[in-house]
């Protein structure tokens, strides 16, 4: 069916460099809705918002960081960087007081796009245990 055969397709991609929508979206190929940008990371909204606010944040260069899983300590300064740039996120949007950062990490964590991406989550209550 149509969900396994996206799994599959995800879990190939997750072992290819392969370009992704990404690379547009930093291009600005396809225009996103920008919430913070500098040298290293991009900042924007995502499509399809899961709560009122939903921002991705990405690497500009993504150096092998199809998943966190490929992580390595060359990727730590890159790392921090995106983490402080989901508090930046988080204070221009107004919910310093109650946010979640969430990697999805490989098929069984329904990732989507196979470039290391940020969801900076907020402006509702959040419940625990995600899904
Ligand atoms: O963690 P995961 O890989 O599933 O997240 C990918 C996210 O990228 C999704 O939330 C999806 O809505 C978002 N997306 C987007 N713009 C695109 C393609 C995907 O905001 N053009």
């Amino acid at each position: 069916n149509d969900e396994e055969a996206a799994a599959k397709a995800a879990a190939l991609n997750a072992r290819s460099e392969a370009p992704t929508i990404f690379d547009k979206i930093i291009a600005k190929e396809i225009l996103s809705s920008i919430v913070y940008e500098d040298e290293k990371v991009l900042a924007f909204r995502d499509i399809n918002p899961q709560a009122p606010v939903h921002v991705l944040i990405i690497p500009k260069f993504r150096d092998g960081l199809t998943t966190l899983a490929k992580a390595e300590a060359r990727h730590g300064d890159i790392l921090g960087h995106l983490l402080c740039a989901s508090k930046i996120v988080a204070e221009k949007e107004g919910i310093l007081d109650g946010f979640r950062v969430v990697i999805n990490n490989g098929p069984g964590a329904c990732q989507s796009v196979y470039h290391l991406h940020l969801h900076v989550l907020g402006g509702r209550q959040l419940k625990w245990p995600p899904g």
